[in-house]
């Protein structure tokens, strides 16, 4: 059979190395099995729970973590189109903290505050944030005080396996843990919690807040671009995105580049990703569809409300309704990476994402 054309994907979640026993090694951001799992008995548990098998869409009417969010992309009988964009919440505002010294450009620092508001009133008692390497890397770190919740403040364009984060917490013990990550990062966690294994101990995850995110970067390719622009990255101390551009301040210098000159430096698995809004978060969150110094949350769950509360009580945010417009602005943004990614996935479907940085690899199809 001819193989479908497809891409590296993995999307450096982390979740192996998490949980696969045999886990070897990450090199530059991706999974690599250099012998090979050929099918070996983890490959069905990693299977089971990495983002990027999307062949797991077969377990539609069983297992699947999409199933029980009525967010299924690839099935007719969960929910329709239109329902579909933003997936399924309960209540959008827009949120900001309350410390302005928590803002990075056009970002209000609200998930650091809420963080911060939620361990200071015991609603959790660790959060997965990422801090960042002298060179831009993105790191997880479990944070348990707000002084180090405050370390993880502002994006890192660049991706963070937060998964491996969030078992760090799992093994040291705590009980209440909220993770932030990516859309990607996300599945991981919710597709871990839907094999219902207790030795998992995944019931000790509070909350998932989930990013916005349009596209990672290759950390190799962002230093290049930087570096071809007499950038070091070293010396940056800032990225935020701003009016469709990338904005770099270093110690002595800002720099505004349009983002679509960065469009080689984006991680090929983002283009087979569909998600923009984290749409398996407990709450999800961005600057997109908020003024300037605001940032939208949307809130799905009963976790994520819960968490909007503790935080507001605790005086870390202010909250205020969002208007049409910005809810329309989300579902515009959310709907294009949809169907300028679709086309991609559906290509993808049936080959396994791990095994594609092996020398082995093999795919569903060669398996039946
Ligand atoms: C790769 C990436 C792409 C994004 N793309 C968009 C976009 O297209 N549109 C949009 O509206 N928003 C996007 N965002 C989100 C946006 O940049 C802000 O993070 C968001 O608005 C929250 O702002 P805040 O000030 O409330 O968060 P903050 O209080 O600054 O907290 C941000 C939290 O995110 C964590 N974090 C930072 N980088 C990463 C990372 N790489 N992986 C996991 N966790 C991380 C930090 O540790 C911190 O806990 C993106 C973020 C990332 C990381
Ligand atoms: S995307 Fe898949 S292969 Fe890559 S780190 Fe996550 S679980 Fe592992
Ligand atoms: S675009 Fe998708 S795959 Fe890429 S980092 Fe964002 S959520 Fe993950």
């Amino acid at each position: 059979m001819e193989r479908p054309r497809s891409f590296p994907v993995c999307c450096y979640c982390g979740a192996c190395a998490a949980f696969i026993p045999d886990f070897e090694k990450y090199r530059e951001e991706e999974v690599v099995w250099d012998k090979g799992c050929g099918g070996s008995a983890s490959t069905g548990f990693c299977f089971s729970f990495c983002p990027r098998t999307f062949a797991a869409c077969r377990l539609c009417e069983e297992e699947c973590p999409r199933k029980d969010y009525g967010v299924c992309d690839f099935s007719p009988n969960t929910s329709s189109p239109e329902e579909r964009i933003l997936a399924y919440y309960e209540d959008i505002v827009i949120a900001r903290a309350r410390d302005v010294s928590l803002r990075v450009g056009p970002n209000s620092g609200a998930i650091t505050a809420m963080l911060c508001g939620a361990l200071d009133e015991g609603f959790i008692d660790a959060a997965v944030i990422a801090t960042r390497t002298e060179d831009w890397r993105a790191e997880p770190f479990v944070a348990t005080t707000p002084a180090e919740v405050v370390r993880g403040v502002g994006p890192k364009y660049t991706a963070c396996p937060s998964v491996k984060g969030l078992w760090e917490a799992i093994d040291r013990g705590y009980e209440n843990i909220a993770m932030v990550g990516t859309g990607c990062n996300i599945e991981a966690v919710r597709r871990l919690q839907a094999l219902h294994m207790p030795a998992l101990e995944l019931d000790r995850v509070k909350v998932l807040i989930g990013l916005f995110c349009t596209e990672a970067f290759w950390h190799r390719d962002l230093v290049r671009f930087l570096a071809a622009r007499d950038i070091d990255i070293r010396a940056v101390e800032k990225f935020y995105v701003m009016g469709g551009n990338f904005i770099v301040e270093t110690v002595d210098s800002d720099f505004s580049i349009p983002t679509r000159e960065l469009a080689a430096c984006v991680r090929d698995t983002c283009h087979l990703c569909e998600d923009f809004t984290a749409q398996l978060a407990d709450i999800s969150a961005g600057s997109s569809g908020s003024p300037e110094g605001w940032t939208s949350l949307i809130i799905r769950t009963g976790g994520g409300r819960e968490l909007v509360e503790v935080a507001t009580a605790a005086g870390a945010i202010e909250t205020k309704p969002m208007d049409e417009a910005g809810i329309e602005k989300m579902k515009r943004l959310a709907f294009r990476k949809k169907m300028m990614n679709y086309g991609n996935i559906m290509d993808q479907i049936g080959i396994c994402a791990a095994c594609l940085t092996n020398p082995y690899s093999f795919t569903l199809q060669s398996m039946q």
